[in-house]
């Protein structure tokens, strides 16, 4: 995709003249207010259900009260960073300083970008495993960063249901990609797109690596709380010596299923999250009050309540809903041990070229196509995965469409009738 331009009299900043980043995002293309009322959303990963009742009667409650409808500290509610401690402190095996070790931000996505503003110079390198998360790229680059990309290789000659674990760095590739600019790497598990739940063993290398070069890790760790059939998720910050340049991000959009309040929160040393602060004060000053108030009561008491334990075991249910369906199709798909998404190989669905398609999905990948295809003629959205890859790499993702299955059971057991008709598109 080339740069783009607009006339205009006062030109907008150089960050934000290069690749995607005045494109429309694939969130906006594939959001459901495009596509027909019926097709069933399986494409931005939001879950069609509500908080738990006992989180959201905490909502009602902190807006039942005047303070918690002003702002509240930009460090964060102090209820809320309490909350934070009682779960992460066994995790981190840490006793977690409230006032400077816990920072609450307006989503994940914010306190990412607050430390992409605190720590970047300009031309710094950040490291990012792709596929990746899309917004890490315009964070980055927004911030004066360059990113640098190293790929997770999928499995060669995969046919039929494969582990997200098959899905490996390569030591070497990471070695490489090391520079005297880099400074920071992003480490994303459980993993969105693939699913990857990075074994002790892979952090360990990324770990030596950071240490040996003077890195800060940023460990995005928001679905945490989504792993699944006993593997171990670990924490990068509790490898040895790592907890004094890692920052640790956490949700309450994915842990409570409330991914429209934007509360989310980053751990880490004063060192990090004292400039981190700064930038955040700067950006939204402080995160919307009373969902933090609601957040604070919900992980006050997941543990009492076997919350996440028992959200896990839905979530397992709802993948199986959507494996079952994929093995009856018989396409290679990932099997993900972590978070809420599948990729699904669709390079054998054969569409027409000269399909009615949309201005917005013209000019991108292949998977861009086949995804608006998919949503028209099979009433299922998806998100195509060439968009979780830098442009040059773009060919790599175009053959997977990523399925979300933060969905109800009835829901996706209609979705999976549904998908079973794309047999008669495949070559
Ligand atoms: N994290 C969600 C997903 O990957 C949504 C992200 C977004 O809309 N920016 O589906």
């Amino acid at each position: 995709m080339a740069a783009v331009d607009y006339p205009s009299p006062v030109k907008f900043s150089s960050r934000l003249r290069d690749g995607r980043a005045l494109a429309e995002d694939v969130w906006s293309i594939y959001n459901v207010a495009n596509l027909p009322a019926d097709c069933i959303n399986l494409g931005q990963g939001y879950m069609n259900f509500a908080p738990p009742e006992w989180v959201r009667k905490a909502a009602e409650e902190a807006l039942g009260t005047v303070a918690a409808n002003h702002y509240s500290h930009p460090k964060g509610r102090i209820r809320l960073r309490q909350a934070i401690k009682k779960v992460y402190d066994p995790q981190l095996h840490r006793d977690l300083n409230v006032e400077k070790e816990i920072l609450v931000t307006s989503g994940a996505n914010e306190g990412q970008y607050s430390v992409f503003t605190a720590f970047l110079e300009q031309g710094d390198e950040v490291i990012m495993f792709e596929p990746f998360f899309d917004q890490y790229l315009a964070s980055v680059t927004f911030n004066g960063g360059v990113p640098v990309y190293v790929p997770l290789h999928p499995p060669a000659n995969a046919s039929g249901k494969f582990s997200s674990d098959e899905w490996k760095i390569n030591p070497e590739e990471l070695t490489a990609a090391i520079t005297p600019r880099t400074k920071m790497i992003i480490v994303n598990t459980p993993h969105n797109p693939v699913g990857k739940v990075f074994t002790r063993a892979e952090l360990e290398v990324i770990a030596t690596l950071a240490k040996e070069h003077n890195l800060l890790v940023m460990a995005d760790e928001v679905y945490d709380t989504l792993v699944f059939d006993g593997k171990e998720h670990v924490r990068i910050a509790t490898l040895p010596g790592m907890w004094d340049r890692t920052v640790t991000v956490g949700s309450a959009g994915k842990s409570f299923a409330a991914t429209g309040w934007r509360v989310g929160w980053l751990i880490g040393p004063e060192s990090i999250i004292r400039p981190t602060l700064a930038a955040s004060t700067r950006i939204v000053f402080c995160s919307n009050s009373p969902l933090q108030e609601a957040a604070a009561a919900g992980l006050e008491q997941v543990h009492e309540r076997k919350f996440f334990q028992k959200q896990t075991a839905e979530y397992a249910e709802r993948r199986k809903i959507l494996t079952d369906c994929f093995d009856t199709l018989g396409l290679p798909y990932t099997n993900p041990e972590g978070s809420y998404f599948i990729l699904l190989d669709i390079s054998r669905v054969k569409f027409p070229n000269d399909y009615a398609f949309p201005q917005s999905v013209l000019g991108r990948g292949r998977d861009f196509k086949a995804c608006w295809f998919i949503a028209i003629e099979i009433g299922v959205s998806s998100i195509p995965v060439s968009e979780f890859y830098c442009l040059e790499h773009a060919n790599i993702g175009e053959v997977y469409a990523r399925f979300s299955f933060c969905k109800d059971v009835d829901t996706l057991r209609h979705a999976s009738e549904r998908l079973k008709n794309l047999k008669q598109y495949l070559v």
